[in-house]
């Protein structure tokens, strides 16, 4: 049967990315660990994600911009973590069509965001997931997010097959699953109701619920 790879935010988890003020605490507990006192400029530059300015600031400050970079990602993790167990932010409720959809093929998990932060999702939700892939916690590894197919190559390498469907919220996963030789299923959510489909995206599915019929007509053809 079809292997089916899925995004993470904005298809499991509510809304379609991390709160940037999850960054910015996390940015702040940083700092806080490393003993420096930023600027005001400095601090708001942390919060945000250029790399450049960021190495900029580290030198200035006389810190490791990489232990930074992993501490800042610990952190958001951490932080997103809270706000999943306190309901703050929800998961949508059309996600067990993907538990149901485990339970009969290869599926997986594989997000731009955080490694760890995946991990977490995958068990909070309690679905089998053959393979879970999130961005590693260093400048290279959110450097290869998608619309590179980086993590889902790597995916697909580890789980040994080389087609399947990619099932995403954004235009960047459909580039990025058409790039790794997949078909893709640009999946409406509130959050892009009004986008155009992207032009390359294979399907579209209003609801998660869609997944069987669409996995068994791919199954078929
Ligand atoms: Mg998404």
């Amino acid at each position: 049967m079809t292997t089916v790879l899925f995004d993470m935010d904005g298809v499991i988890l509510e809304g379609p990315r991390t709160d940037p003020q999850v960054y910015a605490d996390a940015a702040d507990a940083a700092l806080v660990d490393l003993g420096v006192e930023p600027t005001p400029d400095q601090r708001r530059d942390f919060r945000n994600h250029d790399h450049e300015r960021i190495k900029t600031h580290c030198r200035d400050l006389e810190i490791d911009p990489a232990r930074f970079w992993e501490l800042k990602e610990t952190y958001a993790s951490s932080g997103t973590h809270d706000r999943l167990r306190s309901g703050e932010r929800g998961i949508y409720d059309d996600i067990d069509a993907v538990r149901d959809l485990g339970e009969r093929t290869t599926i997986g998990l594989v997000t731009n965001n955080r490694h760890e932060t995946a991990a977490f999702v995958a068990d909070y939700v309690g679905f089998d997931f053959d393979i879970v892939r999130g961005r590693d916690p260093t400048f290279e590894g959110y450097e290869r997010r998608k619309p590179d197919p980086y993590y889902i190559d790597d995916a697909l390498n580890d789980l040994g097959v080389t087609d399947g469907i990619y099932v995403g919220d954004s235009p960047k996963d459909v580039t990025a699953g058409r790039a790794a030789g997949l078909e893709t299923a640009f999946l409406r959510r509130p959050h892009n109701r009004n986008r155009e489909r992207p032009s390359n995206a294979t399907h579209e599915l209003e609801s998660l619920t869609e997944l069987p019929s669409l996995v068994a007509s791919t199954d078929s053809s």
